[in-house]
């Protein structure tokens, strides 16, 4: 695995090709698509970008990106395609086309790099590799973290797979929309790191707002609590930056009524996905597809458009009958959701 340090990307050289419309086309312009195309118009880069919601292309227009007419167009003139789609489902159709049009594989001049930023499932990923390089393209995939907010400030983190030799044309790009870039192996790497991450988040986030009840219930203070796990053993980053109850971290969810953050949706699709992995895979786990038979549940609710902490709302509400020990802590630190 390598981790690159950010250099500064010469936005008037992104390539040394030339002679194309359009260098990259950008497809996807949704909640995360839209800034890091942005990013990279704003870095002086030539983006075709298309969606197939209008809504997104006049959101897209207005922020300055410059649209083309569908992603074929937008493919077939570019060096680099890069998606932000919402599932592999999509990746694969668009790749590969459809009974009534031609698909960006077939669209794309021979040698054009293919670079997916989605979260899909490794197996997705890899047969899209597949298909890119059968058709005589490149392929990486580098999904992402840090959120919508990532995206707009081009600090998100991306966890690459892709051959060695495509690295040097994409970390340009990737230092544009980022600032931490890991190298993590072959074609479906960075699909399966960003799985292994998100299940230890999705876990990690259950067992916190659980301590944390369980600390209302003993009469804890939950700034007692975070004072404690924060420095202690339990430490993680489910209580230090993201913390499941309003006060001990000011910027968190909790103190926003939950508003994302990181939707519970996006939390139960992630898990689907490592879910997918573990039985493929035959890992005898139990915390993994626990967390992920949670967060559905969460998600079918109004925990869909929440954010993943307020996963402890459902935990506290689910021990309502328990007893509670004299001078809880919810007067002290404020009890949210
Ligand atoms: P989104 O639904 O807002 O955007 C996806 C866009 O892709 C939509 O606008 C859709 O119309 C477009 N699209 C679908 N098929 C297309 C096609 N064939 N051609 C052109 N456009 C097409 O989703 P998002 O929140 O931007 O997330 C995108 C991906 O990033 C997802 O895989 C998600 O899991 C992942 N992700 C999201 C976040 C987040 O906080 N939103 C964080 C990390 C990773």
């Amino acid at each position: 695995m390598t981790e690159t340090t950010p250099t500064p990307a010469d936005p008037a050289d992104p390539s040394a090709e030339s002679g194309r419309a359009s260098r990259i086309a950008f497809l996807g312009l949704g909640h995360m698509g839209l800034p890091m195309a942005a990013n990279l118009v704003a870095a002086g880069y030539d983006v075709a970008g298309f969606d197939v919601v209008p809504a997104a292309l006049d959101a897209a227009r207005a922020a300055g990106i410059p649209v083309a007419d569908d992603a074929v167009t937008a493919a077939s003139g570019a060096r680099i395609v890069i998606t932000m789609f919402p599932s592999g489902a999509h990746l694969l159709r668009a790749y590969r086309g459809e009974e009534d049009g031609p698909g960006l594989l077939a669209a794309a001049e021979p040698g054009t790099l293919f670079l997916d930023c989605s979260t899909i499932t490794v197996e997705e990923s890899r047969e899209a590799a597949e298909a890119a390089l059968s058709a005589g393209h490149r392929s990486a995939d580098a999904p992402v973290s840090g959120g919508v907010v990532g995206a707009e400030a081009g600090t998100l983190t991306f966890m690459v797979g892709a051959d060695e030799a495509d690295l040097p044309q994409l970390m340009p790009l990737l230092e544009v929309m980022g600032r931490k870039i890991v190298h993590c192996g072959a074609h479906g790497a960075g699909q399966a790191a960003k799985i292994c991450n998100n299940m230890i988040l999705g876990a990690s986030m259950i067992v916190s707002s659980e301590a944390f009840v369980l600390g209302e219930k003993l009469g804890l203070t939950h700034q007692a609590l975070f004072d404690v796990i924060s420095t202690a053993s339990g430490q993680c980053w489910s209580v230090t930056t993201n913390c499941p109850v309003p006060g001990p971290v000011p910027t968190s969810p909790a103190n926003r009524d939950y508003r994302p953050g990181f939707a519970g949706a996006l939390m139960a699709k992630d898990l689907g996905l490592a879910l997918a992995a573990l039985e493929s895979t035959g890992v005898a786990a139990e915390i993994g597809p626990a967390a992920a038979a949670i967060y559905q549940r969460y998600a079918a609710g109004e925990g869909a458009t929440r954010d993943f902490s307020g996963i402890i709302t459902d935990i506290r509400d689910a021990s309502a009958g328990g007893s509670a020990a004299d001078g809880a802590a919810s007067g002290d630190a404020g009890v949210g959701g």
